[in-house]
């Protein structure tokens, strides 16, 4: 509260070069969670990261795409339109608005109905797609949990597709619902910067951690973020490497303070019941043969229409994948979804059956 009265304005990137000095305080609070979510979170070793607090996940996106079709037009002599952003069909709507803002094309990969996934095929074939355009570069976007399904693409099917044709590629993952949530439920993975093929991650606070709106969060590895420097910010002291511009020191301290205040076992502990309230609510379902998808490191349950009448759906509001043609609805288990409330759920799920 204090912050944002005293309201320091963070403009540009401190993790890097100069800043404006009169802000240095929060600057520091900010540099220490970008790196509490690049090592500590993510699992980054010995590289060193660049990143900042956006404005959310649209933005951290935004700028990933950015920088790397930056960076395929200086170092490869490219224009926007033979780079092709690769994602799959259920990607978050940001990737679409890269597209059209960036100039860049966007080719999305087939996932399987009923498991949600990207297979060895479908990547080759969407990869295919736009070598015959003349797509000289890709962006890809891998998922660390979709925001329909809870879905986690597998990072390995675009590296050996992309490998084999000796396409030159990055890769950025949206973690702007996962980041805070799959990292904790799922260990063994190949989706943080263990793995040196990523280069870029997104990850929302003010989606599972909770935190204001406004504290997207993204990490890059350095010697990347350059290709988006805005030497023109003559204004701002050590010019601007970010998409936003000004924006509030106050969202730092918001994300840091509820980091902090859970420590490593605390937030081990919300997920933990989470994930619990998750598997008691699949085993509901299960008695009442009704069908989902859920991945088991997820909080998230995504029920075929069949299985929920438009009226219960309704009454709970349960997200549909589209509000004029809905296939799915959607059950987010955060802190305030209880298994006692999500019993009711089951309890009006087993009447409707019964009549
Ligand atoms: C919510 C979300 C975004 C966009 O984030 P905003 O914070 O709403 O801009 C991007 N990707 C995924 C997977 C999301 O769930």
């Amino acid at each position: 509260m204090s912050t944002l009265i005293q309201n320091p304005n963070h403009i540009g990137c401190h993790t890097l070069g100069q800043s404006e000095s009169f802000f240095s305080g929060t600057q520091a609070i900010e540099r220490d969670l970008i790196n509490i979510c690049a090592y500590d979170i993510l699992k980054g070793t010995d590289d060193h990261f660049d990143g900042y607090v956006a404005s959310g996940g649209t933005e951290a996106n935004l700028q990933a795409i950015w920088i790397y079709r930056n960076y395929f037009c200086q170092e490869k002599g490219l224009k926007p339109q033979e780079i092709c952003i690769l994602c799959s069909e259920d990607n978050h709507y940001s990737m679409d608005k890269a597209a059209n803002v960036l100039g860049t094309r966007i080719q999305k990969v087939r996932v399987t109905v009923d498991t949600r996934e990207i297979t060895a095929d479908s990547v080759s074939t969407a990869i295919g797609v736009q070598v015959e355009k003349g797509t000289k570069a890709f962006i890809v976007v891998a998922n660390m949990m979709t925001t329909m399904f809870g879905s986690v693409d597998n990072p390995d099917h675009y590296i050996h597709a992309l490998e084999e044709n000796n396409l030159p590629y990055l890769i950025h993952v949206d973690g702007a619902y996962g980041g805070f949530y799959f990292p904790f439920s799922e260990t063994s993975h190949t989706m943080d910067f263990r793995n040196p093929k990523i280069s870029s991650v997104t990850l929302d606070a003010h989606k599972m951690a909770q935190a204001p709106y406004g504290t997207g969060i993204f990490i890059v590895r350095k010697n990347l973020i350059h290709y988006v420097n805005t030497k023109e910010a003559s204004y701002v002291e050590g010019e601007d490497f970010t998409l936003i511009g000004s924006r509030s020191g106050a969202n730092a301290v918001a994300v840091w303070m509820i980091l902090s205040k859970y420590g490593p076992f605390g937030y081990m502990e919300k997920i933990f019941v989470l994930q619990k309230r998750t598997s008691w609510m699949c085993d509901q379902l299960d008695k009442l043969n009704i069908p989902y998808f859920r991945n088991p490191a997820a909080n998230i349950i995504t029920i075929k229409k069949e299985g929920v009448s438009a009226h219960i759906a309704h009454k709970y509001g349960l997200v549909p994948d589209n509000h004029q043609h809905p296939s799915w609805y959607e059950i987010v288990v955060m802190d305030h979804v209880t298994v006692d409330k999500l019993n009711m759920l089951v309890q009006d799920l087993k009447e409707h059956q019964e009549q």
